[in-house]
């Protein structure tokens, strides 16, 4: 049977002030369910930000996540377990703390992770206030630092599906470009995916953003088939009309790649089946 997936999707927006007696909630979920319905989205599931969540200090003290973990992790996961909804959470790379993120995930029964680089050191690609350009400068370097965490992240072991992986494009002309041939840096990316064989997530969130582009753009995710790379299939959605946002130009991408099949995750266990 062919299926379309969302699993990258949040329940609630970035902004502070979101609480979770607000979206943690049966009727939020069904908000999400619904739209999942018209979108003809057959498998849905939640991934909340592990920095929102009091444990995450335990992986990583960056002001931003002291000022956003506020939630209890484990209320979240009992809460998705009383819905429809598959588990699961997108956790950040944070190199160095490896076994501190293990911990944190394996204490708990994901249906997946998706594993997200926003950062190098302690500066952000997609967040105006911690920004990458305004402290590295070298577009050339940031990109270079992004790409070779985002192989770390994949070579970890500790993630399921490799989130937005080009994100760093993600300000398109907002900000400096790097002089290098992108390729240059999708390869060490690549080759990580390939040894790993964590799955490439087709995130239409580009699409929402000034890069106005799917993640992973076409040079790299050509480059990710050839590696044989398996696929999943989100959104990124942060509110429920943005669930199976932009679908019919990432079906259209896939199938010009010759991508057949997605993956669907139970319980961390991973199956291919067809996209349709
Ligand atoms: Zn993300
Ligand atoms: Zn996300």
């Amino acid at each position: 049977m062919a299926v379309l997936t969302d699993y990258h999707v949040h329940l609630r927006p970035d902004e502070p002030d979101t609480p979770p007696e607000r979206y943690f909630t049966a009727e939020n979920a069904e908000r999400y369910l619904e739209a999942a319905r018209e979108a003809e989205v057959a498998e849905l599931g939640v991934s909340e930000h592990v920095y929102r969540f009091r444990q995450a200090l335990e992986v990583w003290r960056h002001p931003f996540w002291v000022e956003s973990a506020l939630d209890d992790l484990d209320a979240y996961c009992e809460f998705v377990r009383t819905t429809p909804l598959r588990l699961g959470i997108e956790a950040d790379l944070v190199p160095g703390a490896e076994d501190r993120i293990a911990s944190l995930l394996d204490a708990r029964h994901f249906d997946y992770v998706i594993g997200s680089v926003h950062f190098v050191g302690d500066f952000a690609v997609d967040h105006e206030e911690y920004d990458a350009w305004e402290a590295i400068g070298d577009a050339d370097a940031i990109w270079g630092r992004y790409f070779g965490l985002l192989a770390q992240a994949a070579r970890s072991g500790l993630f399921d599906v490799l989130a937005h992986p080009d994100l760093v494009k993600v300000w398109g002309r907002g900000r400096p470009a790097p002089e290098r041939d992108p390729r240059h840096y999708y390869e060490p990316a690549v080759e990580a995916i390939a040894e790993s064989g964590i799955a490439v997530e087709v995130s239409t969130s580009g699409l929402r953003k000034p890069a106005g582009e799917l993640y992973p753009s076409p040079g790299f995710a050509e480059m990710c088939v050839e590696a044989g790379a398996a696929f999943s299939l989100s959104s990124d959605a942060h509110r429920p009309e943005e669930v199976g946002h932009g679908y019919g130009r990432a079906i259209e991408f896939l199938r010009g790649l010759g991508v057949g099949e997605i993956c669907v995750f139970e319980r961390r266990e991973r199956r291919l089946v067809e996209l349709g």
